[in-house]
């Protein structure tokens, strides 16, 4: 038992133990592996519309400074606690190191259902959760982003917060910022990007042509609606699409650009359309060509394993695979073609690495080139992942992981243990 236990951190903890085994790395290693470094715990006081005082709970946890600062996003969800957030900031170490970032996995989050709030309060919450944080965050110490429940506002509002106490604008304190405060082109679209060009890649290695094939997304959000948008505009069918309110099916692919536009005003797919209404829990295991969660964690258990009827799992999301799941997947290597959440969603971490070395050079690159350099990288990573897997015959995120691990290990190792 560990501050972090819960189902989320456990989950984490058992496929690094997938990943220990099969290194053979020893058990008096492993936790200084596993555990973070830090974990920040705080009460978040705000101002109510009606005047009275509501506190929330905040979270940061950074998982490893050895490669460099930590990186990882933060999310404001009801589901928000120490156990999540650690196991996000996991996630997060091995993905950056598996794509050759010079970070450590970091991760935050406030306990807060987004919608309850206004604008005004989202405000308030948003500077006093990045207020609470500066002791424990800087561009070479700890560098945020956004994750569920936040966006490009609430980054803005992060930099804000941190140069006014700063007396200086740091717009490298915070990725995912807007183009207008110091943001990268292609950061909005980066994740949903990768996401579309690894599936698309993995449909052309197994001969199935992109034009008509199909796709169902789960989350609407950042993530799932630029994946749609990116895959559509390639020529592929996205024929079911489901968030928090519901889903929406159409065999003759639903209007993609349509959806995003109704969901950037709506704040989500609810009342587009009433024939097209569908029950969310059939949206993960429809037949489609590539499957995209990209919604919350562990929404893939055994059961939903067994019943998956893709040909690609793009894991836009992280966490969507519980390990008993994978241990079904694993049997279905013929049938499902995984790209692990640790590869499938890091263009997202890709991009936010050049918006930081731009606010750091302040010298800002042409979105062509983010994206050039954005796929380049997810190709090395997919290659050494594939090579991997075929080298050991294990999992294509045993393969992933243990790459991220290896690189980790190897830093902890040649710069030995302080003092
Ligand atoms: P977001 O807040 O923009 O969108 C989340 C979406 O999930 C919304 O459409 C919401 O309605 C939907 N959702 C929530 N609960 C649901 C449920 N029970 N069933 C179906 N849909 C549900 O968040 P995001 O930034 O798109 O992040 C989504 C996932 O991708 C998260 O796991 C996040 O950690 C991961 N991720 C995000 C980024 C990024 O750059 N934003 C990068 C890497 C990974």
């Amino acid at each position: 038992m560990t501050v972090y236990s819960g189902p989320v951190f456990d989950m984490a903890a058992r496929q690094f133990g997938v990943i220990a085994d099969y290194l053979e790395i020893p058990h008096d290693e492993r936790d200084r592996l596993l555990l973070p470094k830090r974990a920040i715990t705080v009460s978040c006081p705000i101002h109510r519309d009606d005047g009275s005082v509501a506190v929330f709970e905040g979270y940061r946890v950074q998982h490893h400074l050895t490669l460099g600062p930590t990186k990882g996003g933060t999310r404001f969800a009801p589901s928000v606690d120490l156990g999540e957030v650690a196991a996000l900031a996991v996630w997060m170490s091995w993905k950056c190191a598996l794509v050759g970032l010079p970070y450590g996995g970091a991760k935050g989050g406030v306990c807060v259902d987004p919608m309850s709030v206004s604008k005004r309060e989202l405000q308030s919450l948003s500077r006093r959760y990045m207020q609470e944080m500066i002791p424990f965050v800087g561009p070479h110490t700890d560098v945020m982003a956004p994750d569920m429940g936040t966006n490009e506002q609430v980054m803005a509002w992060f930099m804000d917060t941190y140069s006014m106490y700063q007396g200086q604008t740091v717009t490298e304190i915070v990725t995912g910022k807007p183009v207008s405060s110091g943001g990268t082109l292609g950061r909005r679209e980066a994740t949903g990007r990768g996401v579309a060009h690894l599936a698309r890649r993995v449909l052309a290695d197994l001969g199935i042509d992109l034009n008509g094939a199909t796709v169902v997304v789960q989350g609407f959000g950042n993530v799932g609606s630029q994946a749609a948008l990116e895959l559509h505009r390639c020529g592929l069918k996205v024929i079911a699409v489901a968030d928090h309110t519901g889903a929406l099916h159409d065999p003759a692919g639903l209007d993609i650009p349509a959806l995003v536009k109704h969901a950037a005003t709506r704040g989500s797919i609810a009342g587009y359309s009433s024939q097209l209404q569908f029950d969310p829990a059939e949206v993960l295991t429809l037949p489609c060509d590539v499957l995209v969660p990209a919604a919350m964690e562990r929404v893939i258990d055994a059961d939903v394993a067994a019943r998956l009827r893709c040909r690609v799992l793009a894991e836009g999301a992280n966490g969507p695979t519980v390990p008993e799941a994978d241990r079904v997947l694993d049997r279905r290597q013929d049938e499902v073609f995984v790209i692990p959440d640790v590869l499938c969603n890091a263009g997202g971490v890709v991009v936010s690495y050049f918006e930081w070395v731009q606010d750091l050079q302040q010298l800002f690159w042409e979105e062509d080139e983010v994206m050039r350099r954005e796929y380049q990288i997810l190709d090395r990573a997919f290659e050494a992942m594939v090579a991997r897997a075929r080298r050991d015959n294990v999992s294509h995120r045993t393969a992933a992981m243990a790459i991220g691990v290896e690189k980790v290990r190897a830093a902890k190792t040649t710069r030995g243990l302080f003092p």
